[in-house]
């Protein structure tokens, strides 16, 4: 079966997975069935999709208006009936609860009644989808499609192949997912807890547990040094008081691990967390987790990464899965703050092996038995970032970035520059800001690139403005050093696109004016929204919005701050092409390779006589074409195309 033939889905379960997911299935246009086991429970979840519809609407998220809503909630249709809610369903997601037993007589009725052709997806977060397929006659159409909780807000899906899956069936639903908007990753087998669930629970939920439990460190340090120091969205504590204790619990207590004596004691009392107002903290008028910044100061949380890192590194040694991916997933599907792995190349692969060392000598416990790909790496001297190479290698451009990735193809002679901070939707923070000039200089004097394509990470936006936390406590000067951040690709000598896919705003989109090109998918949304925050846009947004799209229309976007539509940017001539979402990756490299077939040197002079000539009367810009067309007709590329013209062949033009 191909995407687009694609036409019906059915979403077995409408809890608190099952109605956010039909949501996303009808808001990407699909015909929904939403199947619950009664009316009442599945006129609930229908009720829940309207409400979160309306929400959206009010924000404007998804291009919705009240009206759209509307439309979208009449694609879905709740029901209790099965045969009914499979019938003409092309692809089933199941979201039903988390019981083997369950979930394997409803395997084997949705084999009986879906059509032969149906792939049948499950959303479980840790049973195995090889056992799931094996109860049906079509294990190759079997698949995971895990979700991650509240699946609208949530980007990742972690698309997980079963024993028998097929590869057809793969690509299907990692198409699927990127047509409901979200990121999908591979993982590659059927490991329990697959990737997310697996770094999370074990190592930084129970490691941090072990150390509590040990009186190694106390609670509120180990989640003040996660949260304040290490930049994690919140601490192992307060995260488990928030997804509720009880769940990490029983999922260990399955696979068979004994549990931290702090969490037993505190799932025996009966303090689930949040939903019971009291887990490792007490949640009383408006009290919560309020530990303090000073309690983390003198933790070291080696021993929690190096427990993360083991885990990881088991991944991509039973190829699992890749740094690069297990990295974003992380980031995506738990709010890391940068890849894990980039993290441990930074602290230093042989750092945290004597870590996991000395603690296997200490408690002989399995867990902390060093993985031989980490002893490898080691003994190989990969031991991160300052030895040149780790979990990444570090020769291409010398150093790595913290909130960038560059990624040069030389065949091509494309640069991606990648905006890295997918958990953020790539906002632009001081790293960012400190990073970027640096990689356009660095570009700039590289002889493999000869056009540079900026981009976001993780498939929803190219970057939603300024990371606005860092506005708190900033320092004046700090803002009007922003300048040399979005220049850098205006004053670049070499071509340089952004490529939005998802949204551009504030700061993001100044960062694309700043570029010669912008060409986005459909789905995209631009705007600058400083207004709403007192503001007016800082990074060039009034003055180079300005002189693309008229004073009054400029003037529009930014004392309103509304967000407009990729066709609208188009039609305002914001955004220079538009592609389907589906063929976006594939149109903006053959718009790049367009480019960098071009001869490098009058594309240098073509851009920077442009950009001045704008700005300058023109008897001074026509001199300044003038003598550039001269100077062009010393190179060989002119030779090389002249000659290539009169002989009917393609030029190859060399940038001399
Ligand atoms: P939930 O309990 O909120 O919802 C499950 C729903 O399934 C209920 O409404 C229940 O009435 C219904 N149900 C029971 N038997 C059914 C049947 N035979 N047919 C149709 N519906 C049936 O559970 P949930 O949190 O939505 O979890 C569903 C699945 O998603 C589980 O496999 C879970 O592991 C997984 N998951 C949950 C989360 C999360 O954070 N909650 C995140 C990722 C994945």
């Amino acid at each position: 079966m191909k995407l687009d033939e694609i036409k019906t889905i059915a979403v077995i379960g409408a809890g608190t997975m099952g109605h956010g997911i039909a949501e996303l299935a009808a808001l990407a246009g699909y015909k929904v069935k939403l199947r619950d086991i009664n009316e009442e429970i599945a006129k609930k979840g229908y009720d829940q999709i309207k409400w979160s519809l309306n929400k959206l609407a009010e924000k404007g998220n998804f291009g919705l208006t009240p009206a759209k809503a509307e439309e979208v909630a009449q694609r879905i249709t709740p029901l209790v009936d099965i045969k009914e809610a499979v019938k003409d369903a092309d692809v089933v997601i199941e979201a039903a609860p988390e019981i083997m037993k369950l979930k394997l007589e409803l395997y084997q009725e949705l084999d009986k009644s879906a059509p032969k052709h149906t792939v049948l997806a499950s959303n479980t977060s840790s049973l195995s989808i090889t056992d799931l397929g094996k109860i049906t006659k079509r294990a190759g159409q079997v698949v995971g499609m895990h979700f991650f909780n509240p699946p609208v807000k949530m980007a990742l899906v972690e698309v997980i192949k079963g024993e028998k899956t097929s590869e057809e069936t793969m690509n299907l639903i990692v198409e699927l997912s990127k047509k409901l908007t979200r990121t999908p990753i591979r993982v590659e087998k059927d490991v329990r807890g697959f990737i997310v669930n697996r770094v999370l629970v074990g190592p930084f939920m129970f490691e941090s547990a072990w150390i509590a439990s040990r009186g190694d460190a106390t609670i509120d340090q180990i989640d003040s040094r996660m949260k304040f120091y290490e930049s994690f969205p919140m601490g192992p504590f307060e995260l488990q008081d928030l997804t509720g204790i009880d769940i990490g619990y029983h999922l260990m207590k399955e696979a068979g691990v004994v549990i931290p004596p702090v969490i037993e004691n505190t799932v025996k009392a009966g303090n689930l967390g949040r939903k019971t107002g009291k887990g490792f903290y007490t949640y009383k008028d408006g009290a919560g987790a309020n530990y303090t910044r000073e309690a983390g100061e003198k933790f070291d949380p080696i021993a929690i990464y190096a427990l993360m890192v083991n885990e990881a590194a088991w991944l991509i040694e039973h190829k699992v899965s890749t740094a690069d991916q297990i990295d974003l997933a992380c980031q995506l599907g738990a709010g890391f703050p940068e890849g894990l792995l980039r993290r441990a190349d930074r602290i230093g692969v042989d750092k945290i092996l004597k870590s996991l060392d000395e603690h296997y000598a200490k408690y002989k416990e399995e867990r902390y038995k060093a993985t031989p790909l980490l002893r490898q790496m080691v003994e190989q001297g990969k031991t991160g970032e300052k030895a040149g190479a780790g979990f990444y290698g570090y020769e291409k451009t010398g150093k790595e970035y913290k909130a960038l990735k560059v990624e040069i193809d030389k065949n091509s002679k494309i640069a991606w520059v990648i905006l890295n901070r997918p958990a953020r939707l790539n906002a632009i923070n001081s790293d960012m800001r400190a990073e970027l000039p640096r990689v356009f200089e660095e570009l700039r004097f590289n002889d493999d690139v000869r056009v540079i394509v900026i981009r976001g990470e993780g498939g929803r936006a190219f970057s939603a403005g300024a990371d606005i936390t860092e506005f708190v406590g900033g320092k004046p000067h700090q803002f009007v050093e922003l300048g040399e951040f979005f220049r850098a690709p205006e004053l670049c000598t070499k071509p340089v696109i952004a490529a939005i896919d998802g949204f551009a705003l504030g700061g993001g989109l100044e960062l694309a004016l700043a570029c010669d090109f912008r060409v986005a998918s459909k789905r995209s949304e631009v705007g600058q929204p400083e207004i709403f925050l007192g503001l007016i846009p800082g990074g060039g947004g009034t003055q180079r919005l300005t002189r693309l799209v008229g004073l009054s229309r400029a003037k529009e976007l930014v004392m309103i701050g509304e967000r407009v539509s990729a066709e609208k940017a188009y039609q305002y001539g914001l955004i220079d092409h538009m592609y389907e979402n589906e063929k976006f990756e594939q149109e903006v490299k053959l718009f790049a390779e367009k480019l960098a077939a071009g001869p490098p040197i009058a594309i240098r002079l073509a851009k920077q006589i442009m950009n001045a000539g704008a700005e300058s009367p023109l008897e001074a810009a026509l001199l300044m074409e003038r003598e550039a067309f001269g100077i062009l007709f010393a190179t060989e590329d002119m030779m090389e195309g002249v000659n290539s013209f009169l002989m009917k062949k393609k030029p190859e033009f060399k940038g001399r």
